[in-house]
């Protein structure tokens, strides 16, 4: 046994739900659980307090083999289009420990990734290779520091057993922390299951945990819509941003909260191409980065259709009336997005010509196959590494007109230069650098690197030495990089 309670404060609320929403189980044990990585800034956030707890405790309590008191687990069902075809889905490889209140009286799930079989499984071994929860964890704490909502992760434990995939690789166990999991599947699955029956004790609970504001309106189902479409509308223009491509935006991993959620196949770009595809299955390219404002859409007309009968009782109306909510969609994402460019290119107030202005550079990178993140420093006088495309005479001309324009609406040089440090990273976790660290971390158990590139992304301009290795580009024969999901 564990001497000590970590300092969990569980008070598990979804287990209260109609019984069809999830399935009460334990964690598969496992072997040989042994402490990779664990998120100590996290752990203190929460409130947990480690002091006199060995790695090898840690181990246990983080590989599921010891629960601590107060946890239920338990897997959530859900369904969802995966490459838009429906499926019934839920947890088959992930265990909810249950709900912890921060000290601050936030309530965020804790739950187990890679914990073993469950009765949502399928055909599949419920369990995760060590690798891909290694990588969530990176890619998850970048983009949380990167200003970006998303689901965090505490802990990676090795599990000492093997995974079988393409080759045998080393099992892990991913402990993940969200503000929920609840998913657009999850209405989904409400929908065609029970009668419906489900549907109005999930949309009070969900309302209850994450807007309470809307508890008393007259049309809650609808705001509710709305509020979760504006949700999703920031978390796109956020990966827009920082050339984010989630890659496998199907609706169970679209988050009624607006956090980011799976980190399967998801990579940033460097070289700017609207259409990059980095994951191995996304033959046709739905989930390319410029269509990620295109199938957020699509998602969340699932997810309209899910609330129809909590809408109006009369279906007609019902979907007058969600339609008039996502026939918004279209301006609300262009104005945020314009807002988000104009912000990475520092300009004030609106001119006539702005959208040009950002179309040209944008064709411009695309043409020419020019680094995003980069170009955006080289702009800010921010990049370590001289790059001679920026001498390109049609580039130059661009950058005169945008230096001209960015002096436009009582702007000074240093406001625009704040406004754009606070839009444009100045390091991402590049591709090439996040397989030589997973390289290390899996094959040597050397995490040196994942931390340095950890703590680069946290405090991008404290390590102006190291900015130079972070903002260098790939080899050009290293341009198809392929991510995979399920691993
Ligand atoms: P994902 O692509 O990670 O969102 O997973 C889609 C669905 O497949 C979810 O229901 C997962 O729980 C399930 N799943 C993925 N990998 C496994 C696995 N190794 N064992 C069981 N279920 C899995
Ligand atoms: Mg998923």
């Amino acid at each position: 046994m564990i001497k000590k309670d970590l300092g969990w404060r569980f008070e598990n609320s979804y287990v209260e739900l109609p019984n069809t929403l999830l399935s009460k189980l334990k964690p598969t044990p496992v072997k040989y659980p042994e402490l990779i990585i664990f998120n100590y800034e996290l752990s203190k956030a929460l409130g947990l307090d480690i002091s006199g707890v060995s790695e090898n405790e840690l181990a246990s309590i983080f590989s599921g083999n010891e629960l601590p008191t107060g946890s239920e687990t338990i897997a959530q069902a859900y369904a969802g289009h995966q490459f838009g075809h429906f499926t019934i889905l839920g947890d088959g490889r992930a265990l909810m420990l249950g709900e912890h209140i921060t000290k601050d009286n936030k309530r965020l799930d804790i739950q187990f990734k890679g914990s073993g079989l469950t009765p949502y499984s399928r055909n599949a071994d419920g369990r995760a290779s060590l690798d891909s929860m290694l990588r969530e964890y990176l890619i998850s704490e970048c983009v949380y520091n990167l200003g970006i909502p998303t689901t965090r992760s505490l802990s990676v434990v090795k599990t000492g057993e093997n995974v079988i995939r393409e080759t045998n690789l080393d099992g892990g166990i991913l402990t993940r922390v969200a503000s929920s999991h609840i998913r657009v599947g999850t209405f989904q699955f409400a929908l065609v299951s029970q009668n419906q029956q489900n549907l109005k004790p999930l949309f009070d609970y969900t309302i209850k945990r994450h807007y309470p504001n809307l508890i008393n309106s007259t049309s809650a189902p609808l705001k509710f819509l709305e509020n979760v479409l504006d949700k999703q509308i920031d978390l796109i223009c956020n990966w827009m941003r920082v050339g984010f491509i989630h890659g496998v935006m199907n609706t169970d991993n679209m988050t009624i909260s607006g956090e980011t959620i799976d980190y399967g196949p998801c990579a940033f770009m460097d070289r700017y191409d609207p259409n990059t595809v980095f994951s191995s299955i996304d033959n046709y390219g739905r989930y390319s980065f410029f269509n990620q404002p295109r199938i957020a859409k699509w998602n969340l007309e699932r997810f309209a259709e899910s609330l129809l009968p909590l809408i109006s009782k009369d279906s007609e109306k019902s979907i007058e009336k969600a339609t008039e909510v996502l026939e918004e969609f279209s301006d609300k994402y262009k104005k945020k997005w314009l807002t988000m460019m104009k912000g990475k290119l520092g300009l004030f107030g609106d001119e006539k010509h702005d959208e040009q202005l950002i179309f040209d550079l944008l064709n411009w990178m695309h043409k020419n196959e020019v680094d995003y993140t980069n170009t955006f420093c080289h702009l800010m006088n921010e990049l370590s590494n001289d790059n001679e495309v920026y001498r390109d005479k049609y580039f130059i001309e661009w950058r005169k007109k945008w230096k001209d324009r960015t002096e436009l609406n009582n702007a000074f040089a240093n406001k625009s230069l704040e406004m754009m440090k606070v839009s444009n990273p100045l390091v991402i976790p590049r591709n090439h650098l996040v397989e030589d660290v997973l390289k290390d971390a899996t094959k040597n158990q050397d995490l040196f690197k994942m931390r340095e590139l950890l703590s680069v992304v946290r405090k991008p301009r404290e390590h102006m030495n190291l900015l130079r290795k972070y903002q260098s580009l790939p080899k050009k024969e290293s341009k198809k990089y392929v991510t995979y999901c399920g691993t």
